[in-house]
Protein backbone atom coordinates (compact mmCIF):
# COMPACT_ATOMS: atom_id res chain seq x y z
CA UNK A 1 0.00 0.00 0.00
CA UNK A 2 0.67 3.88 -0.30
CA UNK A 3 0.53 6.49 1.62
CA UNK A 4 0.79 10.22 1.44
CA UNK A 5 3.08 11.61 3.89
CA UNK A 6 2.28 14.81 5.42
CA UNK A 7 4.84 16.28 8.29
CA UNK A 8 5.84 19.32 9.58
CA UNK A 9 8.39 19.46 12.07
CA UNK A 10 8.80 21.57 15.21
CA UNK A 11 11.28 23.89 13.39
CA UNK A 12 8.81 24.50 10.77
CA UNK A 13 10.20 22.55 8.30
CA UNK A 14 7.53 20.65 6.20
CA UNK A 15 7.76 17.25 3.82
CA UNK A 16 5.32 15.49 1.57
CA UNK A 17 6.29 12.27 0.01
CA UNK A 18 4.35 8.99 -0.75
CA UNK A 19 6.03 6.00 0.45
CA UNK A 20 5.57 1.85 0.49
CA UNK A 21 4.56 -0.08 3.85
CA UNK A 22 2.53 -3.11 4.00
CA UNK A 23 1.08 -2.05 7.47
CA UNK A 24 -0.22 1.56 8.07
CA UNK A 25 3.00 3.89 9.28
CA UNK A 26 4.52 4.13 12.43
CA UNK A 27 5.87 8.00 13.15
CA UNK A 28 7.79 8.58 16.35
CA UNK A 29 6.74 12.79 17.35
CA UNK A 30 9.10 13.03 20.21
CA UNK A 31 12.21 11.21 19.14
CA UNK A 32 12.20 12.86 15.56
CA UNK A 33 10.45 16.24 16.94
CA UNK A 34 7.16 16.38 14.63
CA UNK A 35 4.92 18.36 15.07
CA UNK A 36 2.19 17.29 13.44
CA UNK A 37 1.70 14.56 10.63
CA UNK A 38 -1.36 13.26 8.17
CA UNK A 39 -1.15 10.46 6.70
CA UNK A 40 -3.53 9.07 4.03
CA UNK A 41 -3.72 5.67 1.66
CA UNK A 42 -2.61 7.35 -1.50
CA UNK A 43 -4.69 6.06 -4.86
CA UNK A 44 -3.16 7.10 -8.38
CA UNK A 45 -5.98 7.85 -10.50
CA UNK A 46 -6.54 7.64 -13.91
CA UNK A 47 -8.90 8.74 -15.98
CA UNK A 48 -9.77 7.32 -19.70
CA UNK A 49 -10.99 4.47 -21.72
CA UNK A 50 -7.97 2.02 -21.28
CA UNK A 51 -7.61 0.43 -18.60
CA UNK A 52 -4.29 1.57 -17.23
CA UNK A 53 -1.18 -0.24 -17.26
CA UNK A 54 2.03 -0.81 -14.77
CA UNK A 55 5.82 -0.39 -16.84
CA UNK A 56 9.18 -0.21 -15.63
CA UNK A 57 11.31 2.16 -17.77
CA UNK A 58 14.93 1.21 -19.04
CA UNK A 59 15.73 3.93 -16.70
CA UNK A 60 14.36 1.87 -13.95
CA UNK A 61 11.38 4.31 -13.01
CA UNK A 62 8.28 2.61 -13.14
CA UNK A 63 5.11 4.13 -15.31
CA UNK A 64 1.23 4.10 -15.16
CA UNK A 65 1.06 3.80 -19.45
CA UNK A 66 -0.46 4.71 -22.03
CA UNK A 67 -0.03 8.26 -20.18
CA UNK A 68 3.67 7.35 -18.75
CA UNK A 69 2.85 9.15 -15.88
CA UNK A 70 5.89 8.22 -13.34
CA UNK A 71 5.01 6.91 -10.21
CA UNK A 72 6.24 5.25 -6.94
CA UNK A 73 9.12 2.82 -7.62
CA UNK A 74 6.19 -0.07 -5.64
CA UNK A 75 3.20 1.02 -7.20
CA UNK A 76 1.00 -2.20 -8.06
CA UNK A 77 -2.34 -2.38 -9.63
CA UNK A 78 -4.17 -1.87 -5.92
CA UNK A 79 -2.81 1.67 -6.10
CA UNK A 80 -4.39 2.28 -9.28
CA UNK A 81 -8.01 3.55 -9.63
CA UNK A 82 -9.32 3.38 -12.90
CA UNK A 83 -12.21 6.36 -13.88
CA UNK A 84 -13.57 5.54 -17.11
CA UNK A 85 -15.24 8.47 -18.92
CA UNK A 86 -19.08 8.64 -18.32
CA UNK A 87 -20.93 7.91 -21.59
CA UNK A 88 -23.25 10.78 -22.85
CA UNK A 89 -26.71 10.04 -22.06
CA UNK A 90 -29.23 9.67 -25.04
CA UNK A 91 -32.31 11.87 -24.97
CA UNK A 92 -35.34 11.76 -27.57
CA UNK A 93 -38.30 13.97 -27.44
CA UNK A 94 -40.92 12.52 -28.84
CA UNK A 95 -44.71 14.21 -29.62
CA UNK A 96 -47.07 12.29 -28.54
CA UNK A 97 -51.11 12.64 -28.07
CA UNK A 98 -51.13 14.75 -25.03
CA UNK A 99 -47.58 16.76 -25.05
CA UNK A 100 -44.14 16.19 -25.32
CA UNK A 101 -42.14 13.07 -24.04
CA UNK A 102 -38.91 12.63 -22.93
CA UNK A 103 -37.29 9.15 -23.57
CA UNK A 104 -33.98 8.53 -22.02
CA UNK A 105 -31.07 6.13 -22.09
CA UNK A 106 -28.42 6.35 -19.80
CA UNK A 107 -25.45 3.90 -20.34
CA UNK A 108 -23.61 4.08 -17.51
CA UNK A 109 -26.77 2.53 -15.74
CA UNK A 110 -28.13 0.96 -18.56
CA UNK A 111 -31.37 2.36 -18.25
CA UNK A 112 -33.85 3.56 -20.06
CA UNK A 113 -36.59 5.98 -19.16
CA UNK A 114 -39.13 7.88 -20.23
CA UNK A 115 -42.12 10.58 -18.86
CA UNK A 116 -44.98 9.38 -20.58
CA UNK A 117 -47.52 7.74 -18.46
CA UNK A 118 -47.46 4.68 -20.29
CA UNK A 119 -43.77 3.87 -18.95
CA UNK A 120 -45.22 2.98 -15.37
CA UNK A 121 -48.10 0.87 -16.53
CA UNK A 122 -45.92 -1.16 -18.65
CA UNK A 123 -43.47 -1.49 -16.20
CA UNK A 124 -40.85 0.47 -18.26
CA UNK A 125 -41.27 -0.92 -21.50
CA UNK A 126 -43.79 1.97 -23.59
CA UNK A 127 -44.02 2.17 -26.95
CA UNK A 128 -41.15 4.87 -26.68
CA UNK A 129 -38.80 2.83 -24.95
CA UNK A 130 -39.14 0.11 -27.00
CA UNK A 131 -38.54 2.08 -30.20
CA UNK A 132 -35.12 3.37 -29.04
CA UNK A 133 -33.35 0.43 -27.66
CA UNK A 134 -34.60 -0.62 -31.82
CA UNK A 135 -33.11 1.93 -32.66
CA UNK A 136 -30.06 0.91 -30.44
CA UNK A 137 -29.97 -2.31 -31.91
CA UNK A 138 -30.16 -1.35 -35.51
CA UNK A 139 -27.08 1.24 -34.78
CA UNK A 140 -24.96 -1.68 -33.28
CA UNK A 141 -25.85 -3.81 -35.98
CA UNK A 142 -25.05 -1.42 -38.64
ZN1 LIG B 1 -43.03 6.49 -23.21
Amino acid sequence: MLYDVNIVYDNGQTTNEIIHSNTPPTFYPKRDSIKSIIARVHKYEVEGSFHPGLHTGSDGKKYIIPRWTEVHPETTYNDIVWIQPKQKKVIEHIQGSVGMYKTMFDPNKNKYTCSCMGFWRSKGNCKHVIALKEKHLVSKVK
